[in-house]
């Protein structure tokens, strides 16, 4: 027998219906690559995404094909989004940072059928069209004139009905950057984009309300942005975007904007520390930062509570939507010395309803919750990856669990924490140190601006941790300073066999430590 409730698909123009009717004229706010500025609302994202569905379906796109971006954040990048997903597309979000030979693979890989992007990525464009097998058109996003986004919108009367299909149809494509590899695609559903949404609206993860302006640093080419353009739909907030990252113009785009909540992988939040540090000039009022993507340092918390904000830490991968966990005050909370807080803020958080976490041995037994038994991090639920796009086997086991390739401990009080990524893991003996954990340890060193811990080959122990570190400007920090500083933080077989000092360290093109540069470059390294 059948309930008595109405079929309500959960499709993703819904929540632009929704966001134009009851929100529609909250603001969105973009600031330009060339430092424009310009301002439309909710009612304007609509109404241009049903002009930008009618030009898709003129240009010969079906239901189901790919329309790619390679776009910063802005609300035409916004509109692409919605008027893809409107027309029945699925919008395909290209990282611009990822090498070229990846960048020619995923856009042949995906189909892609149109490109829309921005003018500063032109050099891209005009290097790999020639290798591009599928993509008929190209449309400049910020330009103007023929061929341009403009154009192609303004020639439509926005006279149009969304594409109604199945809640289980695809709407979203976006790859994992593949640090080993070739990059892989996660290919998301309306139903699985909404429900994750609803679960970032929530108190425990964004708490997003009407009152809340949004400025999500996290790029809408990675990670679907952490779910906020499709989650600050569903709350009626206003965003504010900007396309470049610089933190002089953050700060002061928060400030004139008023933003209470940002989100930003822990660099961001770096940067925008050293932009303080050098004009004195701070958000005024953010209420809440998010940090995720990477593990965000207890020194970073600190300074971020100190600052009065509130800090969550997220947990999640393009795989899993991507957020997964979120560290949120439990009712205790008031009682805690602030040294407990960081403890429990520094961990990557609780496990919100529609994810099942579990930590397993190597050979798939279920590990016990006791903060301590560490092991690989398996994820399960509606949000969570089945089989990559195009493959022609699931990427899960029996029961629905995906590995995530982290290593964690799940704690009695269900809080989960990161304690490597299995290939990061320095195997010392046998036993495993966590370079995470050491990294950690070190930037909470006075000196330090970055770290960086690697296993490299020893003769005895198989791998010892090889720790590179970036000094701050004008730091003569040593490295007996720094072993110092470990000593207090980790167990003493951890400390780093040697620490050799670099001007600059790899990253990925989401902003995360790229070991896999590292161990090249490191591969011959001799410990004495
Ligand atoms: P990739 O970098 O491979 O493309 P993602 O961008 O999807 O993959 O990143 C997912 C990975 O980032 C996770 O598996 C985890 O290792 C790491 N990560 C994400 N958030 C955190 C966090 N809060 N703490 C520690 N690691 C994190």
């Amino acid at each position: 027998m059948l309930g008595g409730m109405q079929d309500f698909e959960l499709r993703v123009p819904r929540l632009i219906d929704h966001v134009a009717r009851e929100a529609g004229t909250r603001e969105i706010v973009s600031h330009w690559a060339d430092g424009s500025e310009t301002r439309t609302d909710w009612a304007g994202i609509a109404r241009d995404a049903r002009k930008l569905s009618q030009a898709l379906e003129r240009l010969g796109v079906k239901p189901g094909e790919r329309v790619a971006t390679l776009a910063m954040n802005h609300s035409h990048h916004l509109v692409a989004w919605y008027g893809t997903i409107g027309m029945g597309g699925v919008i395909h979000t290209i990282n611009p940072r990822l090498f070229e030979d990846q960048l020619a693979y995923i856009a042949n890989h995906a189909e892609d059928r149109v490109l829309l992007y921005d003018a500063a990525f032109q050099p891209i464009v005009d290097k790999l069209k020639s290798q591009w097998t599928s993509i008929d058109h190209y449309v400049v996003i910020d330009g103007t004139g023929e061929g341009s986004f403009a154009a192609l919108i303004d020639a439509e009367d926005g006279d149009y009905a969304w594409v109604e299909g199945d809640e289980r149809a695809p709407c979203m494509l976006c790859y994992t950057s593949g640090t080993t590899g070739n990059p892989k695609g996660v290919l998301y559903t309306h139903r699985s984009t909404i429900l994750h949404a609803m679960m970032v609206v929530a108190p425990s993860v964004l708490a997003m309300s009407s009152r809340s302006v949004l400025l999500p640093v996290v790029p809408m080419f990675h990670a679907a942005a952490w779910g906020t353009p499709f989650a600050a739909a569903i709350a009626g907030a206003k965003l504010v975007f900007s396309a470049v990252n610089d933190p002089a113009v953050l700060c002061d785009l928060m400030n004139r904007e008023r933003v209470t909540i940002s989100s930003g992988v822990p660099t961001v939040w770096l940067a925008l520390f050293a932009h303080i540090d050098a004009t004195g000039d701070a958000p005024r009022f953010l209420e809440l930062a998010t940090v995720g993507g990477s593990a965000a340092p207890r020194a970073m918390i600190d300074r971020l509570m100190a600052m009065g904000v509130e800090v969550k830490h997220l947990w999640g991968m393009t795989e899993t939507s991507p957020v997964a966990t979120a560290g949120s005050p439990p009712e205790e909370w008031a009682d805690w010395s602030h040294e407990r807080r960081l403890d429990f803020l520094t961990k990557q958080g609780q496990i919100p309803f529609g994810v099942e976490l579990r930590v397993t041995d190597d050979a798939g037994a279920e590990l016990p919750r006791d903060g301590e038994s560490s092991g690989r991090l398996h994820v399960r639920g509606p949000w969570v990856v089945k089989r990559y796009f195009g493959a022609d086997a699931d990427a899960i086991d029996a029961d629905g669990w995906f590995d995530t390739g982290d290593v964690a401990v799940i704690h009695p009080d269900g809080t989960m924490q990161i304690t490597d990524r299995s290939k990061d893991v320095i195997k010392s003996g046998g036993e495993w140190i966590s370079s995470v954990e050491l990294e950690n340890a070190a930037v909470g060193c006075p000196g330090v601006a970055e770290a960086a811990a690697i296993g490299v080959y020893h003769p005895r122990w198989d791998e010892r941790p090889l720790l590179l570190v970036v000094r701050k400007v004008g730091s003569t920090v040593t490295p007996a300073e720094i072993v110092a500083h470990l000593t207090d933080h980790v167990a003493k077989w951890w400390l780093p066999d040697a620490i050799e000092f670099v001007e600059e360290l790899p990253h990925t093109a989401t902003g995360k430590l790229l070991k896999t540069a590292l161990r090249e470059r490191f591969k011959d390294y001799r410990l004495v």
